[in-house]
Parts: C-alpha cells; structure tokens; sequence
C-alpha cells in the first residue's frame, strides 16, 4: 500500500461516508441532500436514470467536483478540508471512466508504468514488474507492447483497470465502464470487475448492468432527481423494489 496510515485518520472510518451531499451547477440542483456510506471490502452499485446525479457524485468523491454543501470523507479525510492533501486522498481512489482515456502515443504497459513513475515516484524497473503484474490480472499479458488504437474496447478498458490497480488504490470508482463497449466486449471487462470483487477491493460502480450488479454487489443504491430513494441488498432492491421510481426505472431497462 502506497498510502500510509495518516495519524489523524480514524482507522475504523469507512472507506467514503457523504453526508448531507448538494451540489448545484448554477440554478441547477443536481445532488439534492446525498447520504451514503461505503465500508472497506464493500461493492456499491449505484443504479439510476440518466441524468440523475450518479456521475455528479462519483466526481465529488475525489474532488474533481466541489461540494455546494456538506461532507465527503475518503478514509476518514474530508476532502473539501483545505488542510487535508487532496493530492494524498486522491493517490488512494482508482478511478475508471466511460471512456477510457488512455494516453494514445504509449503501449499498453506504458499507460501503466507512466502514472507510477510521475505520481508514485517508482523507479523504471519497479513499475514495469508492478505493471507487468497488473496487466496479467486483466488477462492482457499477451498485449504490452500494443498501442490502444489496436486493442478492442474492452480491452482498452481493462487496461485503464490495470493502470488504476497499478496504483494501488485503496478503493475503486467505475464510471459505467461497459456503457460505450460492444456488447460482446461487456462480458470481459465484467469478469475482471468480479475478481476485483471477489479480491475485496472496495468498489463504487455507477453501472446500467443489472445482473452484475444482482450478483456482484453487496448494495444498490438506486437514485433519481439528485437523491438515493432506495438502497438495499440486490435482491431487494432490483427483485422486489419498494418505491413506483425504482419500479418503473427498472422497467425501461428491460
Ligand atoms: P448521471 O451520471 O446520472 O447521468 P450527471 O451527474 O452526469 O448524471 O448529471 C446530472 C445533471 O447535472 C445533468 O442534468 C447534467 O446535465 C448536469 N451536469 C453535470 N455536470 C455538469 C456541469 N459540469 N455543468 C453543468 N451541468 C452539469
Ligand atoms: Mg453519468
């Protein structure tokens, strides 16, 4: 673990805690009042209509947003704190996009090695065997000297995975990872987020997958209009919802 314990963490603090999360972009209230706690080892689906805020709170996880009001704590760190190193906070989120952003000039292992060299500090030789080991936990051992342009897109996707793992991050933000895939292309990068899961990394997956998140996810939390309206186990939630909101969203998706 890159990140060492801070003195003024509390260790038992869950891995992000928002409370009373609102955020407003002009007149335009798009997180309206947000509580929602992540344990340690937990995986979080966050389900919802387009529009709803899932992004929104996702970014003010690690600050790429800035509260209007209220509180994010990552490992105890509140993040709006203008003491805390958000930099520090930040090192310790994984964050996975849509789109996969990768640098389109730099081979497979390059897009890993690269970030552990200027952010971590890590010397050639070590980020190439920590990049090497990253890249053959996504199965694309075979594709480290492949520029993006010649890797489909889920495994472009999972080689932004292995770069966020190569990190090493104490927790994981998915963006809806499989949204601009193929659909054959899905599976792939599901069975990679599974094993991260199945590992007991800490996940926080924004996702319209709904089967994965029925056998993946320890909660969904399901939000509309800028608020969670129900959050549960996924049987509950997506087998027998209790709001008409997250009964007529799940619906649409079928
Ligand atoms: P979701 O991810 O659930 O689709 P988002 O969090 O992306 O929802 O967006 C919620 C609302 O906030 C949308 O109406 C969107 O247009 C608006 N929004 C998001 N980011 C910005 C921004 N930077 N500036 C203005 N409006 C924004
Ligand atoms: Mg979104």
């Amino acid at each position: 673990m890159e990140n060492s314990p801070d003195a003024r963490r509390a260790p038992d603090a869950p891995a992000i805690e928002v409370r009373g999360l609102h955020k407003s972009f002009g007149a335009l209230e798009v997180l309206s009042g947000i509580d929602l706690s992540v344990a340690y080892g937990e995986v979080v689906c966050v389900i919802g209509p387009s529009g709803s805020g899932k992004s929104t709170l996702l970014r003010c996880v690690n600050l790429l947003e800035a509260p209007t009001s209220g509180t994010v704590r990552v490992a105890g760190d509140e993040v709006t704190d203008p003491d805390v190193d958000i930099d520090r906070v930040r090192r310790g989120i994984g964050m996975v996009f849509q789109s996969f952003n990768l640098f389109p000039h730099l081979t497979a292992l390059e897009n890993l090695t690269l970030p552990q060299r200027r952010v971590l500090g890590r010397d050639k030789a070590e980020a190439a065997r920590i990049g090497r080991e990253r890249l053959a936990r996504v199965g694309l051992t075979d594709k480290e000297a492949v520029y993006p342009a010649k890797l489909s897109g889920g495994q472009q996707q999972r080689v932004a995975i292995a770069r966020a793992l190569a990190m090493d991050p104490r927790l994981m933000l998915f963006d809806e990872p499989t949204s601009a895939l193929d659909p054959e292309l899905v599976g792939d990068v599901l069975a990679v987020m599974r094993s991260l899961a199945d590992e007991g990394m800490t996940m926080l997956v924004v996702t319209h997958e709904m089967g994965f998140a029925r056998e993946v996810a320890d909660r969904v939390v399901f939000m509309d209009g800028g608020v969670v309206v129900e959050q549960g186990p996924p049987d509950r939630v997506i087998g027998s919802p209790a709001h008409a909101r997250t009964r007529s969203f799940l619906a649409r998706l079928l």
